[in-house]
């Protein structure tokens, strides 16, 4: 169980100076400049073309050891905020403040107007979730709710940890409670009343609900979220935005999260409260939920400031992977590593815990794909009209041309070459069309198809060489097997030739393709030759893609036995391939 969550009630106040050297600390001067700057390692230092001056030739350099930037050509030069200063125009207190936020640091009451504001609405929130904690706890007024998060496998401690509370079927139970101390407008404004209409008085804006308090920097409640018991639409009401709470800039459960995702190298990722709740009982309490909304931008940043790496778990279902589609995006932007946890049909993170505790995550994660293979999976499974292989690497190209960071989009490209066996150019040149805004998929699709074409082709020479010369048949069936033709149409004409029948197929696709390929023959050609030189290439294809695939593995394999057994595997593999080569 993690570390509970101390509900301090109050905006944290520091001194300004104490802040600003947080901030700084927090602020990488190549990580913020790289941000709009394309930025190349050279030595110790990083350059790039100066965005304060026009020019063609590099003289901006980044110091990473000082910190400090220094342009050659037009003499800019400063620390981070100086940057932030000059490209988004504002003061120093302002550029502070936009680093702040960008870091996940609290951003200190100093203007007495704004605390004056803060302080109340977080007082109400504190005294709420301490009360809905209270019913809760109630004999009578928490019977139902109890015995549903028992149903939900939660702990009493864990019940603690998060303040879970109930929120009791009625009006004014809250409003009649709270008002009194705290005046009903800051109530309104916390969002945790309403106006009534055409009269006075205000009603309580969460009834009948199971309550989750959205724990904020520093520990403080600044909204919560509250879960339908029974049918009540909808299932799910989150606090309104107010002066206090920021949907999009708020992920669940980050304060234990961050304490936790140094030791893991990451952060998990999950959708819902309950899911992220389940996974910190189990011991994985470097999890945070995006409470059901997409992921934003402002999401990642805080994600990056915690980890360097995201491990993205939401429902085995249709719903889940698309979501987990736009996640992949805006993680990918925002300079992050993505591992996808492709939980099993039908499961969520929630009831995969409650099942097999944290090792059944653990085992998924182990088994994890990078963004170009989910992609990949993830456009295969889903069917539908296209050529799936064109689909998926139109997603690939438009993810890289959305990645700034140079380096990072490379490595995508990379992989993606990889694994759909694409030269890294052609991947290179759509993604630069994508950025320029013109279309990139005629040239992926034209790319796509004639690695197909090749593919068919070679099956092909193979089929009309075995129908011109019979004879080689039993020499090429001792080496290709059926599954090595791609093509639908070769593969069931080979199925018909390798059941040794004599004559030719009348009916379907394969007697067209039979007797085409027969006629297409000339004579005198030494048509034996051809086919058992058509078939070494079948066989050595088989097993390049074999080499490529189990070479994939072994990247995302932890060590272990699995990854002896695939290096082994590997080792056979490149045997094989030579003693094929040598045969020539
Ligand atoms: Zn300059």
């Amino acid at each position: 169980m993690s570390p509970a969550m101390r509900p301090s009630g109050r905006a944290v106040s520091r001194l300004a100076d104490d802040w600003v050297e947080r901030v700084r600390a927090a602020s990488d001067v190549v990580e913020v400049i790289g941000q709009t700057v394309q930025l190349k390692r050279v030595g110790r230092n990083w350059t790039g073309l100066c965005p304060f001056h026009n020019e063609k030739t590099p003289s901006f350099s980044v110091n990473p050891d000082r910190q400090f930037y220094h342009c050659f050509g037009c003499k800019a030069g400063g620390d981070v905020f100086r940057f932030v200063q000059e490209t988004e125009k504002v003061e120093f207190l302002e550029a502070v403040e936009l680093l702040s936020r960008r870091a996940g640091i609290p951003i200190p009451e100093r203007r007495p107007g704004e605390r004056a504001v803060r302080a109340p609405l977080l007082e109400a929130l504190d005294q709420a979730a301490t009360a809905y904690e209270q019913w809760l706890a109630d004999p009578e007024c928490g019977r139902a709710a109890r015995a549903y998060l028992e149903g939900r496998g939660l702990s009493s401690e864990t019940v603690r940890a998060f303040r879970l509370g109930v929120a009791p079927d009625g009006w004014e139970h809250l409003s009649s409670r709270l008002a009194p101390k705290l005046g009903e407008a800051v109530l309104v404004q916390a969002g945790l009343a309403m106006r009534r209409e055409g009269r006075s008085g205000i009603y309580d804006r969460f009834r009948d609900r199971l309550m989750v308090p959205l724990i904020g920097p520093g520990g403080a409640v600044i909204g919560f979220g509250a879960r339908a018991f029974g049918d009540q639409q909808p299932k799910y009401l989150n606090s309104p935005e107010t002066p206090v709470y920021h949907k999009g800039g708020f992920l669940f459960g980050l304060e234990t999260a961050r304490r936790h995702a140094d030791a893991a190298g990451e952060v998990v990722v999950v959708e819902g409260y309950f899911d992220a709740i389940a996974l910190h009982q189990a011991g994985l309490a470097h999890t945070v939920a995006t409470s059901g909304t997409a992921l934003t931008a402002d999401q990642a940043r805080l994600l990056r400031r915690a980890a360097p790496r995201v491990a993205l778990t939401y429902d085995g279902d249709d719903a889940g992977r698309e979501a987990m589609m736009r996640s992949l995006a805006v993680l990918l932007a925002e300079g992050l590593e993505v591992v996808v946890v492709d939980l099993p049909q039908g499961d969520d993170p929630d009831t995969l815990v409650r099942r097999g505790g944290a090792e059944a995550w653990r085992a998924l994660r182990a088994g994890g794909y990078d963004p170009v293979e989910f992609i990949q999976r993830h456009v295969l499974r889903g069917g539908g009209p296209g050529d799936p292989r064109e689909k998926a690497l139109q997603m690939v190209v438009r993810l890289a041309s959305e990645v700034r960071d140079t380096i990072r989009a490379r490595l995508l490209l990379e992989r993606a070459s990889q694994v759909f066996g694409l030269p890294e150019a052609v991947l290179a040149r759509a993604v630069a069309l994508q950025r320029g805004g013109q279309g990139s998929e005629a040239p992926l699709k034209a790319a796509v198809r004639a690695q197909r074409r090749g593919g068919q082709d070679l099956e092909q020479t193979l089929l009309r060489a075995l129908l011109l010369a019979p004879e080689a048949l039993a020499a090429v069936r001792d080496r290709v097997e059926l599954t090595d033709f791609q093509d639908d149409e070769c593969g069931a004409l080979a199925a018909w030739l390798w059941s040794g029948r004599a004559d030719l197929p009348e009916t379907g696709a394969e007697a067209a393709l039979a007797r085409e390929l027969a006629s297409g023959g000339s004579a005198g050609q030494d048509w034996v030759a051809e086919a058992v030189g058509a078939a070494r290439r079948m066989v050595e294809r088989r097993l390049l893609q074999r080499l490529k695939e189990r070479k994939l593995e072994l990247g995302r394999t932890p060590d272990g036995p699995e990854t002896t057994r695939l290096m082994t595997e590997v080792d056979e593999l490149a045997r094989s391939l030579k003693e094929l080569n040598a045969q020539r």
